[in-house]
């Protein structure tokens, strides 16, 4: 596991990297968009925008909803966050801080939970299956729908259980 000190050496240069991007797309570096961007890494798990837009606002609340979904797809362009779409009405993101190997998504149909699963040969995989048909893969995914075997009787998954 990574040190403390570590993890926010690694913030701090992602807050660099989405600095310059920001630069690069002939966007101001504002306190808003910096706000969002901390807001996003500060979040362990999945979020919505609106759980986006309560958090940015706890850090700086002159951030608005507009400029949170207008963030968002500039964090996505930068590789700073990941859009999972599972299916539901709301979009899903995750910063990719800690994600340095491919991910798979194994979703809870009980109570709606995404587990992250490094998924290494997933990489490799998309990569040999193109190959053969000459081809370069620009994205992939793998998303598992899955139930839970041990319920309580009322049919209540364990992680929602442990909520
Ligand atoms: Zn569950």
């Amino acid at each position: 596991m990574a040190t403390t000190a570590e993890t926010q050496t690694h913030v701090e240069d992602s807050r660099d990297t989405f600095k310059q991007f920001l630069v690069s797309k002939g966007l101001r570096v504002t306190n808003q968009r910096m706000a969002i961007f901390d807001a996003a890494y500060g979040m362990e798990d999945h979020f919505t925008a609106e759980d986006l837009l309560e958090y940015s606002r706890k850090l700086d609340d002159s951030v608005s909803r507009a400029t949170v979904y207008r963030s968002l797809p500039i964090l996505t362009e930068s590789g700073m966050i990941r859009e999972i779409d599972v299916g539901h009405d709301n979009k899903y993101y995750r910063s990719t801080r800690q994600a340095q190997t491919f991910q798979a998504q194994v979703i809870c149909e009980d109570c709606g939970k995404i587990f992250e699963v490094d998924a290494p040969f997933m990489e490799w995989y998309g990569k040999t299956v193109c190959d053969k048909l000459n081809m370069q893969p620009h994205s992939q995914r793998l998303q598992v729908s899955a139930v839970c075997r041990s319920k309580s009787p009322d049919g209540v998954c364990m992680h929602a259980a442990a909520k």
